[in-house]
């Protein structure tokens, strides 16, 4: 079981781009399956990384049957951006900004029109609403670390952190949230982040809430600590490393985010 891949077309683009989910269980079977691992690549197009990071993720769960649960990966998030190597979609509008969780017309972000206004979003949080996914992870750069939305994310969190060796840490850091409700702080508020709808703005019919975690790539997956605050410079020097050698850099990042992403997929819920 989970050996093979099924391909499900969820929407298309501003530009007319497939929006992909691949599953390693058949999305049109008769019985949904408990326990979904959901993982996201490239909501923003220009975070290249985290679209191969997934697609070799993807092929691990063929290839080497590393994952024995249900798992729906959607690769590229924002196929126009992607190809067009920006943050946006083509419709210059954030889709990291356009959920309707603290959503705002004005916000450093373009956060589009309206809630849930961008095609992408809107096909992605209607895959969500269908398959109820236990589990997401959203993959971005260059935060460094592991961010846990809501009290129910800890534990998927704490999992992931403890599925790297000490070394692999290093260049990380766990964020978790202490309390249910709103963010921890004003602060911690990112109006109309995917991120936030899930871990706080959504409840499945059933009463469950998803894990969410946003995993955060380092800026420099070699430094011996991460800091904090993070170096003003840290995107830049992240998009520096990753145009001179992008892959030296998922070299040296994946091992720990493939066992991040496994462990996150075997974790129960
Ligand atoms: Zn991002």
């Amino acid at each position: 079981m989970f050996t093979e891949i099924y391909q499900h077309r969820i929407g298309s683009s501003v530009q007319g781009r497939d929006l992909i989910v691949e599953s390693n269980f058949d999305p049109g079977g008769s019985i949904r399956p408990a326990n979904i691992t959901l993982v996201i690549g490239g909501l923003h197009g220009d975070e290249k990384a985290t679209v191969a990071l997934v697609a070799t993720f993807r092929e691990c769960c063929v290839a080497r049957r590393e994952v024995r649960t249900p798992l729906a990966m959607i690769s590229l998030a924002n196929p126009d951006g992607f190809v067009a190597n920006s943050r946006y979609n083509a419709s210059h509008v954030d889709l990291n900004r356009n959920c309707d969780f603290n959503w705002q017309p004005t916000s450093p972000e373009p956060s589009g029109p309206h809630p849930w206004s961008e095609p992408e979003s809107h096909a992605i949080r209607d895959f969500i609403l269908a398959f109820e996914p236990a589990k997401i992870v959203s993959l971005h750069w260059a935060l460094a670390e592991i961010d846990a939305d809501g009290p129910q994310s800890t534990g998927l969190g704490t999992r992931m952190w403890n599925a790297m060796t000490p070394d692999e840490r290093a260049p990380y850091r766990l964020r978790t949230t202490p309390a249910f409700g709103q963010p921890p702080d004003p602060e911690g508020v990112c109006p109309g982040s995917f991120g936030q709808w899930c871990g706080y703005g959504l409840q499945y019919a059933g009463g469950m809430r998803p894990a969410m975690i946003t995993l955060e790539l380092p800026y420099d997956p070699n430094t011996p600590s991460r800091p904090d605050p993070l170096p003003t410079d840290h995107l830049t020097a992240l998009h520096a490393r990753w145009s001179e050698k992008p892959t030296a850099y998922l070299a040296a990042v994946q091992p720990a985010v493939h066992r991040m992403l496994t462990a996150a997929s075997h974790y129960p819920r």
